[in-house]
């Protein structure tokens, strides 16, 4: 099966009501990772990559693990997404090197990190999408600003002034209409990174209810909930077990996604949790074998330990046992799809 694009996944998520885990890589590994857990899980699976990571790996090196994936796991539909896009030219030079899905962040400006003004995010998005649904590529557009920076994407916002930077229902509806995007990323209290929360979150700080407000309005879009890692205590404590120093912290509760699910959140974008179950099974070899010299002796656990934190998501999310049910669609497919 070919990579496929973003909007064949979301639709028949949003038809069967799950939620699909998209999942930043940067290596072989981290691919491995979640290919093991699709297959395990039978699980159809959205795989991003950020300006950040394309430029470490370098497109050549990413396009070629990505076709690995799917020729080695032929009965799993995988998306290949760019993840904040920062600028028009951006998401076209990843769709020349096989993306299947881009995200336009005209949220931003294009330094990735101002927050821009409604006109620009319009036009921007609007001209991705115009370019991309012409070859049958998905679009995913955000409006509202996250705080945190990972990456170097996100506005930088702290967790106070991210609370300023949110979702507007009335915009979000205005939108969706004037962009004509495939998924619709929403500022709800989140932020990228490790650090969200200062204490366990609460609909104060953690507006759940925004959700289902642009839901109740949007009853087709795709949400996109962004910065959705769970940071759990047991991966942190790993970390500091072993020599790290993560400071407490605290993420999005699985069970909050979950009730995102069920407002029409689509894409659920997971970063931090694999970097840190990743980090945990390293620093665990460093300091229990210290004589060990060999890369496969600390990349194999953790590989291992980031694909249990894929199957957990992928369970927990509903995407499992959903991959042998999609009827895949080739981007040249979804040409016609998009003109109709
Ligand atoms: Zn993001």
């Amino acid at each position: 099966m070919p990579l496929v694009p973003l909007r064949v996944l979301l639709d028949h998520a949003a038809e069967n009501d799950y939620g699909v885990a998209a999942l930043n890589v940067n290596n072989m590994e981290q691919i491995q990772a979640i290919m093991s857990a699709a297959q395990e899980t039978d699980s159809p699976v959205i795989i991003q990559a950020s300006r950040g990571a394309r430029s470490y790996t370098n497109d050549a090196y990413l396009r070629h693990l990505m076709l690995a994936a799917v020729e080695l796991n032929p009965t799993i539909p995988v998306v290949m997404h760019l993840d904040h896009g920062n600028s028009p030219a951006t998401c076209f030079s990843a769709i020349e090197n096989g993306f299947t899905s881009v995200m336009m962040d005209g949220s931003l400006s294009e330094d990735g990190k101002t927050p821009s003004d409604y006109e620009y995010n319009v036009k921007v998005t609007k001209q991705v999408v115009e370019a991309a649904h012409a070859q049958g590529i998905s679009v995913e557009g955000e409006i509202g600003a996250l705080g945190g920076i990972e990456d170097g994407h996100g506005a930088g916002l702290s967790e106070e002034e991210a609370q300023e930077h949110l979702t507007d229902p009335d915009q979000a509806e205005q939108f969706v209409a004037d962009t004509g995007l495939d998924a619709l990323a929403v500022a709800i209290g989140t932020s990228h990174g490790a650090y969200k929360f200062s204490r366990k979150p609460t609909g104060e700080v953690l507006k759940m209810d925004l959700i289902e407000e642009i839901h109740r309005r949007l009853p087709n879009a795709h949400i996109v909930m962004h910065g959705s890692s769970s940071v759990p205590q047991e991966l942190q404590d790993v970390i500091n077990a072993h020599g790290g120093a993560i400071k407490q912290t605290y993420g999005v509760p699985v069970e909050e996604i979950q009730r995102g699910i069920q407002n029409g959140v689509r894409k659920i974008n997971v970063d931090t949790d694999n970097r840190l179950a990743m980090t945990g099974a390293i620093r665990k070899v460093f300091h229990t074998k210290p004589e060990e010299f060999d890369p496969r002796k600390y990349l194999s656990p953790a590989r291992d330990a980031m694909k249990e934190v894929c199957k957990a998501r992928m369970i927990a999310f509903g995407q499992a046992g959903n991959a042998g049910k999609i009827k895949p669609k080739t981007c040249k497919e979804m040409v016609a799809f998009y003109k109709a």
